[in-house]
């Protein structure tokens, strides 16, 4: 008796081995053997040409090439919640089915949110250089003074799973709390106590401003000059979306003039960045590596649930992860 031949499934990295042995299980998997270097382009190219599905990160860029070069393609799966790096004009246009993995990362990437503001309103990676150097001097009443947290304004730009999720640790913080999406949303006022306002408002009001929006074409480069020209000399930015939402020089700029007071970035305009990036010559802020949801339990789930998506989709079995 003829055996169905398994569905073809491209993967750009080596994930860990739970959602390796999940697409195993199901298809006929072949990948780009790293795990620590995203896939050269023709690589990629290649890899793709035969398969059925693909699992992609957040460092692919797939767009009307790439899928041109997939003529079986019937699903991509990408281990991540945001896709402004996939081209869903051209999936859609072969009927091609995205899905990401939401929800498993929100609480993960609102503590990074958190550890960002928290470091850069109290100059934590400030203070550690400082002992590192040899420079900590004797006590002054003074020294190393930062911003309050506690009983502040908090306003959150972009209000879904993680910014709602930023927002209800605000009031732990007895924050007032603020939020900014395209319209407003009376569940968020009615559960968490957030107080709609227009972009500007918030900016005006809030001591920390916590990015939380998808990049789209809408989005990008929303932070510029005049908005940070809007915010309190003593407040804090907190970017853990996108780069792109923020126009880097416009903040280094914006910063060197001390208005915002600090920002913390998890994202970049062209990631990674490396030691020469304008921002670092600055005290005031505090940067990460695009380690929002980089918790050991979480990059798991994620890996495991972006292989759980491909197989519903190839299978034909539901999943509520569909990029619509
Ligand atoms: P989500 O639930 O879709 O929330 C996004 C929110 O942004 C929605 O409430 C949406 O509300 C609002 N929004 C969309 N366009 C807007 C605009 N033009 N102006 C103002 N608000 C706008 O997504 P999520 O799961 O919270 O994830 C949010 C983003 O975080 C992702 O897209 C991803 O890029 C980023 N992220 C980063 C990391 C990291 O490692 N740093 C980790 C995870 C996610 P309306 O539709 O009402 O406008």
């Amino acid at each position: 008796m003829d055996m169905e031949p398994k569905p073809r499934i491209f993967v750009t990295r080596r994930l860990p081995e739970p959602a390796m042995a999940i697409l195993s299980a199901f298809g006929n998997v072949s990948l780009w053997d790293q795990v620590e270097t995203p896939i050269p382009r023709d690589e990629l190219l290649r890899g793709i040409a035969k398969a059925e599905g693909l699992l992609c990160l957040i460092t692919d860029r797939i767009d009307a090439e790439v899928i041109a070069a997939a003529p079986h393609l019937r699903a991509v799966s990408v281990m991540a919640v945001g896709y402004d790096n996939i081209d869903r004009t051209a999936l859609a246009a072969r009927g091609i089915t995205l899905t990401n993995t939401p929800d498993v990362l929100t609480e993960t990437t609102a503590d990074l949110a958190w550890a960002l503001m928290l470091a850069a309103a109290r100059r934590v990676v400030e203070g550690h250089r400082l002992i590192e150097r040899g420079e900590w001097g004797p006590w002054h009443p003074m020294q190393m003074v930062g911003q309050d947290i506690y009983g502040r304004v908090l306003g959150v730009v972009g209000a879904g799973r993680i910014g709602q999720a930023v927002l209800r640790r605000g009031r732990g913080f007895g924050m007032r709390l603020l939020y900014h999406n395209r319209r407003p949303n009376p569940s968020l006022e009615t559960e968490l106590g957030a107080s709609y306002r227009n972009l500007n408002d918030l900016l005006i009001e809030s001591d920390v401003v916590v990015v939380t929006a998808p990049l789209t074409p809408e989005t990008r480069g929303m932070f510029g000059a005049a908005q940070f020209a809007l915010m309190k000399p003593t407040s804090i930015f907190v970017n853990v979306a996108r780069g792109p939402l923020a126009r880097e020089d416009d903040l280094a700029a914006a910063l060197r003039a001390g208005r915002p007071w600090a920002a913390g970035l998890d994202v970049f305009e062209r990631e990674p960045i490396g030691p020469d990036h304008p921002l670092l010559t600055l005290p005031n802020v505090v940067l990460t590596p695009h380690i929002g949801s980089a918790s050991v339990a979480t990059r798991l789930r994620m890996a495991t649930l972006a292989a759980e998506n491909l197989v519903a989709v190839l299978s034909g079995q539901p999943t509520p992860n569909i990029v619509k």
